[in-house]
């Protein structure tokens, strides 16, 4: 299959200052040698807690955020983001969308929904305005909401239909690649369902690929091909989204996967739930060897000494842990 993206060695790291002259005192790793890719058609998983890094390396992919060291090639041509002026990295923009997590935030309460997702239409100049309001009407029946709506303003839509408008805002330049950062987190369970559904239709539809950021494993499971788990600025498996959740091959994945509530009682009361000692350490001062080793249940004296990186296990998975081929982990 074709790629669309392919991300490499992706690094953020923040500068913390301090005192009154506000000098350096080191760097948050934020995204700390981040890679992978993605292919046409394809929606990759990107998954972790709060604060392991996912969303700043989303925000890098698209340079919301600038990038400290990476690359990320995008499309056939290989474009490098990372080389690219603003200026010129604006035509490859309308390729590559993003949907942002709160419905709420993310839309301008003084603009009308017509407005709202007309404008990268106008920005852009890619339509005069009787094409765009047909473009517009079309977006939204797309989204599931009507020709009415247009005229309407955000406050007058629940959570759900905000983040519907905000799709079809992302919708409106013809995107090849869509990054979707948490867009159903901060909806109630049963309209979380119709979103994924939605998303799942429009892939279809619009010949879409997704990167879909989430921390629950659940949600991510339900729609993405492959998935990459992220702790601490880094990825530590990345797997075809079955076997992530059936067969996890490293300790992190194994307890995120325990916290997935089943819908099953019987199969629920059969699983075990890893609770994870302490937080995540400090960005700023990781511990040494294997990230995870302070709260890892299965650690040894080599994962706090040496260093690791991504390995291609017998499986194919992608791991990041010295134990991978010994330990037999708990799936679902
Ligand atoms: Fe746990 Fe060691 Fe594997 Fe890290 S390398 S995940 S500490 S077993």
């Amino acid at each position: 299959m074709r790629k669309i993206l392919q991300v490499k060695n992706l690094k953020k790291y923040f500068p913390i200052r301090r005192g009154i002259l506000q000098k350096q005192a080191g760097y948050v790793k934020a995204v700390d040698g981040v890679s992978f890719d993605v292919h046409r058609g394809e929606t990759l998983g990107l998954v972790g807690e709060s604060g392991c890094g996912k969303t700043t390396a989303g925000r890098c992919l698209m340079r919301l955020i600038e990038p400290t060291d990476g690359e990320v090639l995008f499309g056939e041509e290989q474009i490098d983001f990372c080389q690219l002026t603003q200026a010129e990295l604006k035509p490859y923009r309308r390729r590559i969308q993003m949907i942002f997590q709160d419905p709420y935030s993310s839309l301008n309460p003084r603009m009308t929904v017509g407005d709202i997702v007309a404008e990268p239409l106008y920005v852009n100049q890619v339509s005069n305005r009787s094409e765009t309001e047909d473009r517009v009407v079309n977006l939204l029946e797309s989204v599931g909401l009507q020709k009415d709506d247009m005229r309407r303003y955000p406050h007058a839509f629940s959570g759900g239909q905000r983040q519907r408008i905000g799709i079809a805002r992302a919708l409106a330049l013809r995107p090849e690649l869509i990054i979707a950062d948490e867009p159903v987190s901060s909806l109630d369970v049963s309209i979380q369902a119709q979103i994924l559904n939605l998303l799942e239709e429009l892939k279809e539809e619009f010949q879409l690929s997704y990167i879909f950021i989430a921390h629950d494993l659940s949600v991510v499971e339900h729609i993405s091909d492959r998935i990459a788990v992220m702790y601490l600025g880094r990825i530590v498996e990345t797997n075809l989204a079955h076997e992530v959740y059936h067969h996890p091959k490293h300790p992190y994945t194994e307890a995120l996967i325990s916290a997935v509530p089943m819908p099953d009682p019987e199969i629920q009361r059969g699983r075990k739930r890893i609770r994870l000692e302490g937080d995540v350490p400090d960005p700023s001062n990781p511990p040494l060897g294997c990230h995870f080793h302070p709260r890892c249940g299965y650690a040894t004296d080599i994962c706090s000494r040496e260093e690791l990186r991504l390995e291609t296990t017998t499986s194919g998975s992608e791991v990041a842990c010295h134990l991978h081929d010994e330990l037999s982990l708990q799936g679902i």
